[in-house]
């Protein structure tokens, strides 16, 4: 259908101190492979000079392409922008502050082709690098993550993956609205195999994913995918009333004996602690059912201002950022 043999996409939330050193290391590896490509870019709303600096970067290497999004909207919101932007047999994502080795993709390429897979994961053996933070909380993700959505999640696989235009194709056509990339293409089944990368150390800036944002992909991970923490409430209303009946018979008992009078401490412990399980099992409803609520609204998760494969649309920008 396309020419393009490979799509590279790389979501970039205010990157302007890592794109350079992010392009000097992909290009000479994308030029090696001898395959005709495109470098997708997805600017996820930066406010910094991440677009302008692109725009200058693009003038002497035109397989960059630079997709512009209206608003922040999210590294997986970012990236399917990029999925759906790309026209490659194979689409490969990667971040852009080279924590992610571009040396890989020529492995990842080679193995997608050798041995015919769809889906080729990078898989981190090495987060030494990582803060004792970053690798603490990303533990108790991926080890919540196989209990609740089911042991083919890999562990340490992250959103560096090479996949094939089947698999893409499939992925835009999801009605979901934000599917957790990572969690959802392991769950399609897709024939696979890994390769394996220690993950570097990020070359320039910060990190763009704060603990809010942290919370935030764990929250859709989960309900994304499972109904446990539904299933949780329940047992824990089940488990309050068993308690509840016990205490009824003690208070009863307590009655009878005409023991009835010294009775503030336990009063209170049962209704602070009942109290705190119904807010905790409304809460967990209440996810869900903002969920649903999104998911009727519908209404798109980014909106694209710019795209330069668009020549309206870029001219438009430019001229914009003339005036
Ligand atoms: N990113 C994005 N939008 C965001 C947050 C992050 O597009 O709202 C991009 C970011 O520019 C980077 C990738 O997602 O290319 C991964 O982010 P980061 O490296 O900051 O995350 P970490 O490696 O610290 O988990
Ligand atoms: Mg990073």
């Amino acid at each position: 259908m396309s020419s393009l043999t490979l799509s590279v996409v790389t979501p970039m939330y205010n990157e302007r101190e890592a794109v350079d050193h992010f392009v000097a290391r992909l290009r000479p590896v994308l030029d090696g492979l001898g395959v005709t490509y495109e470098v997708v870019a997805v600017d996820d709303g930066s406010a910094d000079a991440t677009v302008a600096r692109l725009l200058q970067l693009r003038a002497d290497w035109p397989q960059l392409r630079i997709v512009s999004l209206r608003r922040n909207a999210g590294h997986q919101a970012a990236l399917a922008a990029g999925l759906r932007s790309a026209h490659g047999d194979y689409v490969v994502s990667i971040d852009a502050d080279l924590q992610d080795p571009p040396e890989t993709i020529g492995e990842m390429l080679a193995v997608a082709r050798e041995q015919g897979v769809e889906v080729v994961y990078g898989v981190r053996n090495d987060r030494s690098t990582d803060t004792v933070f970053k690798r603490r909380t990303a533990g108790v993700y991926y080890w919540t993550m196989r209990r609740l959505v089911g042991p083919w999640v890999s562990d340490q696989a992250g959103d560096f993956r090479l996949m094939s235009r089947t698999v893409v194709d499939v992925l835009n056509g999801l009605p979901e609205q934000r599917p957790v990339y990572r969690l959802v293409v392991p769950s399609l089944g897709f024939s696979s195999a890994e390769v394996t990368y220690v993950r570097a150390e990020r070359v320039a800036g910060e990190t763009k994913y704060p603990l809010s944002k942290m919370i935030k992909l764990t929250l859709d991970s989960v309900t994304s995918f499972s109904a446990t923490p539904l299933r949780i409430a329940t047992w824990l209303g089940l488990l309050s009333f068993l308690l509840c009946l016990a205490l009824i018979v003690s208070g009863l008992v307590a009655w009878g004996l005409g023991a009835v009078v010294p009775g503030w401490t336990s009063l209170y412990i049962a209704v602070l602690l009942l109290g705190g399980v119904q807010l905790i099992c409304l809460g967990l409803l209440g996810e869900y059912i903002g969920r649903i609520y999104a998911a009727l609204q519908n209404r798109p998760q980014y909106l694209i201002a710019m795209d330069t494969a668009d020549e309206e649309t870029t001219e438009a920008v430019e001229l914009a950022g003339r005036r």
